[in-house]
């Protein structure tokens, strides 16, 4: 058995595959059509469909993502661990794990949902980004009934961020919107459904807690916050809509 290949059926299949080449051809993994010998790829032979137009080898010596590596990422990045931790239980690269949960946040897409005439509570979460002298939020906005996070925003608390999640909320037509007492909510949110004091907005800040606990980059007094803007988009994404 190859020691880079891991899987057992990966290694059947490969046998397989091997078994039906012979010096020219080999049979294409997607149309089962012939394909022919063209160039190389670090003294591997590859070979071209002639169909599908496809460039493929018969043997691959590193380790191909599955179905269930991506269902174990998930998890595992559900479950708080960083980058490094999950390259080690996996088995990859941190680079090849850094690009595996950039393709899973950009297939999720943010749950658009008809509920109207909901209460909202709105608030702000402190961490950093790449050293402590960076500080950066996490503002966000979840359904005060469900608990469910409706949109977040990484990055400065500036008004701007700040309107795009107000946006999202506003378009779900809300019966309140909790906040806390920050100035700028009141240029942005109509005062007739606007509700701020710092006691009405208790789940909302039990979420602060939870998301503390569970993701190990928004934890307090650490050296284990995110080193990228994008990473702590991506896991935030994974996290809060990509559970499986
Ligand atoms: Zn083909």
């Amino acid at each position: 058995m190859n020691k880079f290949c891991l899987q057992e059926d990966y290694c059947k299949d490969n046998l397989q595959l091997n078994s039906l080449i012979n010096h020219n051809f080999m049979q294409c993994k997607k149309c089962k059509l012939k394909c022919i010998r063209k160039g190389w790829y670090k003294n591997t032979q590859r070979y071209c469909c002639k169909s599908c137009n496809i460039y493929q080898q018969s043997n691959y010596i590193y380790k191909q993502r599955t179905e269930a590596d991506t269902n174990m990422i998930i998890t595992l990045n559900n479950e708080g661990m960083g980058i490094s931790s999950m390259a080690r239980v996996l088995g990859f690269a941190k680079s090849s794990i850094v690009r595996h949960i950039k393709t899973i946040a950009a297939s999720i897409v943010s749950p658009f949902s008809h509920e109207l005439n909901q209460d909202y509570e709105v608030d702000e979460l402190q961490t950093f980004i790449q050293n402590k002298k960076k500080i950066c939020f996490l503002m966000y906005a979840i359904n005060k009934l469900t608990g469910r996070v409706i949109d977040f925003k990484v990055g400065q608390r500036t008004k701007e961020n700040l309107s795009k999640v107000i946006d999202s909320v506003l378009f779900r037509s809300p019966h309140k919107i909790y906040s806390d007492g920050l100035i700028v909510y009141r240029s942005i949110i109509p005062a007739a459904i606007h509700r701020y004091s710092k006691h009405c907005i208790n789940h909302i800040e039990r979420k602060n807690l939870t998301l503390r606990t569970h993701l190990k980059r928004l934890n307090r007094k650490t050296i284990c916050f995110s080193k990228n803007l994008l990473m702590l988009n991506a896991c935030l994404k994974i996290y809060l809509w990509g559970k499986t």
